[in-house]
């Protein structure tokens, strides 16, 4: 292992690519070494990550996909295959808000989208690369949620229930993963300057937030194969408890 570059050699996969925290953490995959695999809708945003690994020495390779395409994400891992034979590291890190409004103004579509990007594309991503995480030598697997999952906050319900069931299904899976070399965790950002903050929270101050590149170390070691943690839910920061404002 080079000094700073405990991913070197290695292939690691990173959902909501294009902005925000999922962005950060790509650029900091690369600059550890790893090959990044960059999954996003947006192809733009992907092309200018895809610039700025390459600035830093880094590789890509680009994904552009919905991941409500359940079968793009099983064709994702069967080109994986065909290309490493392996997937050393994932970062399961696209997500979406929803609609911050009571359970009964939820609009079907809106729930339907919250659990199909929060939830299900998760347990196909599991599905699908869980054979490749176990062909790696030391496969980790990281999926991001939110303290929103624990505070049973009014108007949050869409986007927390489908966090509270991603937290159970990663928990799950980590124990099925007993007597393999692949870890599975959880990591709670806290709240953090992207877009989809400034959604929730329009009235706050971005700068008062920290910024994404903040949690890409952290997001680096949980996917080096030197860290066996397993089966937790990681805080970058505290979880504020009953905070007003901080729900995120
Ligand atoms: P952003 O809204 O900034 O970025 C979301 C990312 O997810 C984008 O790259 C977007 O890419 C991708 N994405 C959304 N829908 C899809 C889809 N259908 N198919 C493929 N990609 C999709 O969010 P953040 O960076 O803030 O959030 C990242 C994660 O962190 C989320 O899981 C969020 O719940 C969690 N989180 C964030 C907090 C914060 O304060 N920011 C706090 C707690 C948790 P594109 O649109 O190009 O497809």
């Amino acid at each position: 292992m080079i000094e700073g570059q405990p991913l070197l050699g290695r292939v690691a996969l990173v959902t909501g690519a294009s902005r925000g925290i999922g962005r950060a953490a790509a650029l900091g995959l690369a600059q550890a070494g790893a090959h990044v695999i960059a999954v996003a809708r947006t192809v733009g945003a992907l092309e200018e990550l895809d610039d700025e690994v390459k600035n830093i020495g880094g590789t890509a390779t680009l994904v552009p996909l919905d991941l409500k395409d359940y079968a793009g994400i099983d064709r994702m891992g069967a080109a994986i295959f065909d290309r490493w034979g392996k997937l050393d590291a994932m970062l399961a890190n696209a997500g979406i808000l929803g609609a911050l409004t009571p359970l009964t103004h939820l609009q079907p579509k809106v729930w339907d989208d919250l659990l199909a990007v929060n939830l299900t594309a998760n347990w196909r991503l599991i599905r699908s690369l869980d054979p490749l995480l176990r062909l790696s030598d030391a496969g980790r697997a990281l999926f991001v949620s939110s303290a929103a999952a624990h505070y049973n906050r009014p108007f949050w319900g869409g986007y927390a229930i489908s966090k509270a069931a991603l937290e159970t299904m990663v928990k799950t899976y980590a124990g099925e993963l007993t007597g393999t070399t692949v870890k599975a965790n959880l990591l709670n950002p806290g709240p953090t300057r992207t877009g989809m903050r400034a959604a929730a929270m329009p009235g706050e101050d971005p700068l008062s937030l920290p910024a994404p590149e903040e949690l890409a170390p952290l997001i680096v070691e949980l996917l080096s194969p030197h860290c066996d943690v397993h089966g937790e839910l990681i805080h970058f920061r505290e979880p504020p408890q009953a905070i007003p404002g901080r729900l995120l």
